[in-house]
């Protein structure tokens, strides 16, 4: 399923079946994927629970969630956060998500161009050394020196980026709406039946 988190500040929540009001809202900016948005979640805790069954069971659960939807295609919201009482443990759950996408930023590579073709070469860091290569598209020497690469940049797969990427918004999300003293409301798409 696919979730979506907004904040607003708390007296202009309204309640299901009438729309969060658009004007004044933050949202994080998510990947498309909503494998991703989960898969960001996935090891983090908030209040001892991991924090995507806190979103199914508020989803999902017994009670409905009762709020209104941030707007079309979405679903009723649930209160996922609410400052102040919640403040420290949506701070730790930010705290946990750059941690863990920090852990999985992928190995290290050095990045050089060849320099009669521009074709790339990416190395990783721990095996980097002073060699002479033969561009493979073109024959030209292309010397893979540390000290006079491109610079760095982490070898990791697209999917992995997305979900890194989403756990870096999240976490800017929950910190700005706690700053702001806004609660953190948190929908799922509708299934047309
Ligand atoms: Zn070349």
């Amino acid at each position: 399923m696919g979730f979506r988190f907004v904040a607003i500040p708390g007296h202009r929540v309204v309640a299901h079946p009438q729309t969060l009001p658009a004007d004044e809202r933050l949202e994080p900016e998510l990947p498309p994927l909503h494998e991703a948005v989960e898969r960001a979640f996935a090891g983090a805790e908030f209040r001892d629970v991991k924090a995507k069954d806190r979103v199914r069971s508020l989803l999902k659960g017994d009670r409905a969630p009762n709020l209104g939807s941030p707007g079309k295609g979405f679903g009723p919201s649930a209160l996922f956060a609410q400052p102040p009482q919640d403040l420290p443990a949506l701070l730790r759950l930010a705290d946990e998500l750059e941690a863990l996408a920090r852990r999985e930023a992928g190995e290290r590579a050095l990045v050089w161009k060849c320099s009669e073709c521009s074709a790339r070469y990416a190395v990783p860091v721990a095996l980097a050394r002073t060699v002479s290569i033969r561009c493979e598209r073109c024959g030209t020497a292309v010397e893979l020196n540390p000290t006079r690469s491109l610079g760095e940049e982490s070898l990791i797969d697209p999917f992995l980026g997305a979900v890194n990427s989403a756990r870096h918004e999240l976490a800017g999300f929950f910190r700005e709406a706690m700053a702001r003293g806004w609660p953190v409301l948190v929908s799922t798409e509708e299934i047309e039946s």
